[in-house]
């Protein structure tokens, strides 16, 4: 089963963000028209700069469109810590930058004029902040149901999260924008932490990355390797380091890879739980929008994603 929807991918590159676009990028099944990037693990003329970094070293700079995305959530404030993919988002390379004359939120005009020109030809993939996304729907005529989809990297429905015991990351950072995403009617299937720590990448594939002799070799294992060393002091119990974002990808080409429940999501945003994706009481005779994914065939997806990864980067 593959979805050949026209195709936005949404990113806040980020280590795992750089993954999923050489995954993106290098795969035949995927209709890719263009990618957003917005703040997330790094400023958003850093995310800008590494997504264009990253497009460029596969030679894809004068195929596919890079957009500008938000630079702050929609009501708090971004503080960067660099734990896990450094100050710059990419494991502290510093690489040029390539942000040019790009303004922010050039993205929200390029998703909308897609969303009218495609309808339910589109797909959304998000791998960062759902802020550029809820600025979408917040613009989405009343009364109209919307007929694009989402794949969302986001959520934790029942194991921890990555922040705290409650909240995954990308909610997280704007959990506002969560929310409109998820209580709007956008069908959106969730792959959260419940999937995408099942899926690995080892110092021994990075081993084979850094046999490689390309631009975008040399980006990638630089970056996979400050990611992996992050994941060794502070995830211990993981045998290597998630492929969030890469999952998100998988999923938005072959939705079979993951099984889902429907359900109405919600997400808190305040108190201790501040930044939980829950289920929406409020809401719950009503018909479900969103589809959680909970399990997922790890095996065939990490095949997949190896095998175009290794050929994208010799
Ligand atoms: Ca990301």
């Amino acid at each position: 089963m593959t979805s050949s929807k026209k195709t936005i991918l949404c990113v806040d590159t980020g280590v795992d963000d750089a993954l999923a676009l050489c995954y993106a990028l290098s795969h035949e099944d995927l209709n890719l028209i263009g990618i957003c990037a917005s703040y997330g693990m790094a400023t958003v003329p850093q995310t800008f700069s590494n997504t264009k970094h990253i497009v460029a070293s596969l030679g894809k700079g004068d195929q596919i469109p890079v957009y500008m995305g938000s630079e702050k959530p929609l009501e708090r404030d971004r503080e960067y810590s660099g734990t896990f993919h450094g100050m710059d988002g990419l494991g502290n390379q510093n690489l040029p930058d390539l942000s040019g004359d790009a303004k922010p939120e050039e993205s929200v005009e390029f998703i909308i004029d897609s969303i009218n020109k495609y309808g339910a030809d589109l797909q959304i993939i998000t791998t960062g902040p759902m802020t550029d996304m809820a600025k979408v729907i917040m613009r989405l005529p009343e009364g109209t149901e919307p007929q694009f989809t989402m794949v969302s990297m986001a959520g934790a429905a029942i194991t921890p999260g990555n922040c705290n015991l409650y909240s995954e990351a990308n909610v997280m950072v704007d959990p506002e924008a969560a929310k409109i995403c998820f209580e709007s009617d956008v069908e959106i299937t969730m792959v959260g932490l419940d999937v995408t720590r099942k899926t690995l990448l080892t110092g021994k594939e990075l081993k084979v990355w850094q046999g490689y002799d390309s631009p975008s070799a040399e980006i990638l294992s630089k970056a996979v390797a400050f990611y992996l060393e992050a994941y060794r002091v502070h995830h211990p119990y993981l045998a290597g380091c998630a492929l969030h974002d890469p999952l998100a990808v998988g999923v938005a080409m072959y939705p079979d890879l993951v099984k889902t429940i429907p359900m109405n999501i919600t997400v808190v945003t305040s108190g201790e739980a501040d930044g939980d994706t829950v289920e929406n009481l409020d809401k719950i005779a009503e018909k479900p929008t969103t589809k959680v994914a909970l399990s997922v065939d790890a095996d065939r997806f990490m095949a997949d994603f190896y095998s175009h990864l290794n050929a994208a980067l010799q």
